[in-house]
């Protein structure tokens, strides 16, 4: 049985996802506060970690620092409504993804349940990526869409490459940034809208369809998905 750490300072929320957990067939440990999501995260290991921003005591973003400093565990940060610096922060320190409270509990699990899957997901290297109708080709950096090959550079390639490792992930243009590092000499964030909206043409030229994958999430990123997924 997988076990999730739930770090809430809140106890009637703590109970709900607790609750929910339980009964999608994970064990649940809790936290209340940032100290004993560390002194827990260390001792139980678990699989994945929920973690409310808004915490006493330590700072629910350096509790996203210090657990990253020797951890790849799997976060899914929940973060007050309308708080875009801290949603964007969290995923540059490394969350995973990031639900906005008020959440639905059966969201939530689902998002727990992406991102196990993805973590499961990455820890295979994978020579192909198959989102829907787009298909890449690692080893040949070949990217087909419905079947019809489309021409990318190599900063272009692997932002796509990026993205479709994790389909349905939020990446930030920082964090898009660094995966292009070494492929690109340009300095600002501001670049990967230009290669994004070069790769979503390419893609719509390939297929009217293809340019809907790459989903703008407004005020944080980019995320590649079959629209409607
Ligand atoms: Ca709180």
């Amino acid at each position: 049985m997988r076990t999730i750490l739930v770090v809430e300072d809140e106890p009637q929320i703590s109970a709900l996802v607790r609750d929910y957990l339980e009964h999608a067939g994970f064990a649940v440990v809790s936290a209340r506060d940032g100290e004993g999501a560390l002194a827990l995260a260390r001792r139980q290991k678990p699989d994945a970690i929920v973690l409310d921003l808004g915490l006493p005591g330590i700072d629910g973003l350096d509790v996203v620092r210090a657990i990253r400093r020797d951890s790849a565990v799997p976060i899914v940060v929940l973060t007050a409504r309308g708080d875009e610096t801290d949603r964007v922060t969290g995923l540059e320190l490394g969350a995973d993804d990031y639900v906005v409270k008020p959440f639905s509990p059966k969201e939530l699990v689902a998002r727990v349940r992406a991102v196990l899957r993805r973590t499961e997901a990455a820890a295979r290297p994978a020579e192909r990526l198959g989102v829907g109708p787009l298909e890449l080709d690692l080893a040949r950096h070949r990217v087909t869409v419905g079947g019809r090959s489309v021409s990318l550079t190599p900063t272009e390639f692997e932002l796509l490459a990026t993205l479709a490792r994790e389909p349905g992930r939020v990446f930030t243009r920082g964090q898009l940034l660094d995966a292009v590092h070494g492929f690109s000499l340009e300095t600002y964030e501001r670049a990967i809208d230009g290669h994004i909206k070069n790769v979503r043409r390419k893609l719509e030229e390939a297929d009217p369809a293809g340019a809907s994958f790459v989903r703008t999430v407004h005020g944080v990123g980019y995320a590649l998905e079959e629209p409607g997924a």
